[in-house]
């Protein structure tokens, strides 16, 4: 069980490295941080990347259902 935990361990630890060194590699910008924030959606509060959300008078929403019950 221990093994099995330092096997996950390990395998997470180089997923990320290598996700890191390629993200530096693919996109030298730097608003990635941006880009990956999770922002609250103003009408249901979920969290959402801020890539995704859709913006609307400044404020932020998950999905269009939201957007239409904040305009309705
Ligand atoms: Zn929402």
């Amino acid at each position: 069980m221990l093994k099995l935990l330092l096997f996950v361990g390990l395998i997470t630890t180089i997923y990320y490295l290598f996700f890191a060194k390629k993200k530096s590699l693919t996109s030298p910008r730097n608003d990635d941080s941006m880009e990956e924030a999770m922002i609250p959606c103003t009408m249901c509060g979920t969290y959402v990347q801020a890539k995704e959300a859709l913006m609307s008078s400044g404020k932020y929403y998950c999905s269009p259902e939201c957007l239409k019950k904040k305009q309705g």
